[in-house]
């Protein structure tokens, strides 16, 4: 097994007509949904897409997800799925940046044409030659000039391909992070990265075809964690795939009751809203306590209080994990068979080590063992991305000797297992999106009349984040923090701009000039 979409291809082969997705009224079969693949495949290569060429996507959680992510990997294509929810401006940024031959892009999102375009700042996006929309009705001609509709294209294409032949240590899937440098990096997975940690999930979940999982998939598909732990395993273990396009908890609630889901997996802040639906309306959950197999957390630290209370009002106890897009993204989880540790994120998965490091940027050496240590967390394994691309420097600086540094802080107790204590990097997560303060800041202070600005994550109740903006403005304007927040909401994604904006006039500094954030509240 080399290409990633035999993770697919093998249940497609045992267990063709299992229902593979379920979205509304719509069920996929496995064989449907390789056919339909196989069928964006035959268009690629129709199109001169090579194998290592990159393929970019941007797709809510709807079958076409799935079918073209594997049908790109099927042409021996890299996937570069994209947030839903960038904005012209950023699509071409990632289209440029990736280098994406070809575009798949879901017809809601409104600046497709302005990406197309490519835009001011950076190099225009010549080198994407495909332009697909994914509408809804797969019969409707496209309704932007210069690209094609998906559905009427793929009609013309036959049902059967056979799968490019790939290296294992050739790039899957590209995914965008920034960390704390700014501008979005694509981190490079093999397809034995995101192969074994889609595997892995027999060992940590216990997920087996001989009793295939309903899983409700509402994290979104474009991010590491969605991707592999719902996606690919559960196409992987021959599972159910049942998906809700956008998170609403009182609808992904009713979903988990009616279509019996055994597998659920959400970011702190769905558990919460599961959590708050179930006071709002009460319902009888005692049948999902029955079903539901697994719950599991992480992308962020999941609170003490969630974890309780959903342990007392579902019934069920919820199994954290930790891992980054960098790891693909499973590092650590709650070990099978041994009680949760609240607040732990539990031991390194099988093949895969977790250490502690100097956090100091300049320094990375190991930190001595002991219950008290707190080192920054440093992974190496399976897991490990290639690097990322096109960035050497970034890489070398990330992965030394196979060991890759997460920048999160954490420690270690006697047991070994793990617990996160701060985040060293000021990625700020924002109702399970992450956002990153440096380009927040670069795109405030590309306005006139800012100077200069420093962005921050304060606490919210339901967000468990909100971006907050401090600005010092140039002399002589009239904008104001209202202005400056309408304007910022155009400029930038809706899960990124600043809904609170002060303006100061200095900032705290350290001596070699830079923000001390830490004093800003
Ligand atoms: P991403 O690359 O989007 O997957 O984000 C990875 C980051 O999410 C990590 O570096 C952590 O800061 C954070 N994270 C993931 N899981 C956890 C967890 N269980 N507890 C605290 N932070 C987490």
């Amino acid at each position: 097994m080399t290409n990633l979409s035999a993770l697919l291809e093998d249940t497609v082969a045992q267990h063709p007509d299992r229902t593979a997705i379920v979205l509304g009224e719509t069920r996929l079969s496995y064989a449907e949904l390789d056919g339909a693949a196989n069928k964006v495949a035959n268009l690629l290569v129709s199109r001169g897409v090579q194998p290592g060429d990159k393929v970019a996507l941007t797709c809510p959680n709807i079958p076409f997800f799935s079918i073209v992510y594997y049908g790109i990997l099927k042409a021996g294509g890299t996937v570069v799925p994209l947030n839903v929810l960038l904005r012209g401006k950023e699509i071409a940024y990632h289209l440029d940046d990736s280098d994406a031959k070809a575009y798949f892009c879901f017809q809601g999102t409104e600046d497709l044409p302005m990406a197309q375009a490519g835009h001011d700042g950076f190099s225009q996006t010549d080198g994407c030659e495909h332009f697909f929309v994914i509408t809804a009705d797969p019969a409707a001609e496209s309704p932007i000039e210069g690209t094609e509709t998906l559905g009427r294209s793929m009609a013309q294409q036959d049902a059967s391909f056979a799968t490019v032949d790939v290296d294992d240590d050739d790039t899957a899937v590209i995914l965008y992070t920034s960390g704390t440098t700014g501008k979005p990096k694509g981190a490079e997975l093999r397809h034995r990265n995101m192969r074994d940690n889609a595997l892995a999930g027999e060992g940590i979940f216990g997920a087996s075809a001989e009793r295939p999982d309903t899983y409700l998939c509402v994290l979104p598909l474009f991010h590491s964690f969605g991707q592999t732990v719902i996606q690919n395993a559960g196409f992987a273990f021959g599972g159910t795939v049942v998906m809700l396009p956008r998170f609403e908890a009182k609808a992904a609630l009713q979903l988990m009751l009616n279509e019996g889901v055994t597998f659920f997996a959400g970011v702190p802040t769905m558990y919460w809203g599961l959590l708050g639906a179930l006071d709002e309306s009460p319902v009888d959950v005692s049948s999902l306590a029955d079903n539901l197999r697994v719950a599991a957390a992480g992308g962020a630290a999941l609170p003490r209080e969630v974890h309780k209370d959903f342990q007392a009002k579902f019934g069920v106890t919820i199994l954290e994990g930790y891992g980054l897009s960098e790891t693909s993204p499973v590092a650590s989880f709650s070990p099978k068979g041994e009680d949760p540790r609240v607040g732990s994120i539990g031991r390194p998965i099988d093949g895969v080590e977790m250490k502690l490091i100097d956090p100091d940027p300049g320094k990375r050496e190991d930190l001595p063992e002991g219950e008290d240590t707190v080192g920054e967390i440093a992974i190496k394994g399976h897991n490990v991305m290639k690097g990322y691309y096109g960035r050497p420097e970034a890489t070398d600086e990330a992965i030394v000797d196979g060991w890759f540094r997460s920048g999160d802080l954490g420690r270690k107790d006697a047991d070994g297992w793990y617990y996160i204590v701060d985040r060293s990097k000021d990625m700020i997560i924002r109702g399970g999106f992450n956002v990153y303060p440096r380009e927040i800041e670069e795109v405030l202070m590309s306005h006139p009349a800012v100077s200069l600005a420093a962005v921050i994550g304060v606490p919210h109740e339901s967000h468990g984040e909100e971006i907050k903006a401090f600005v010092i403005l140039n002399k002589d304007t009239d904008e104001t923090p209202d202005s400056l927040k309408a304007w910022a909401k155009e400029e930038m994604a809706g899960y990124k701009y600043p809904r609170i904006v002060e303006v100061v006039d200095e900032f705290p500094m350290t001596s070699t000039g830079k923000i001390l954030k830490r004093e800003l509240s």
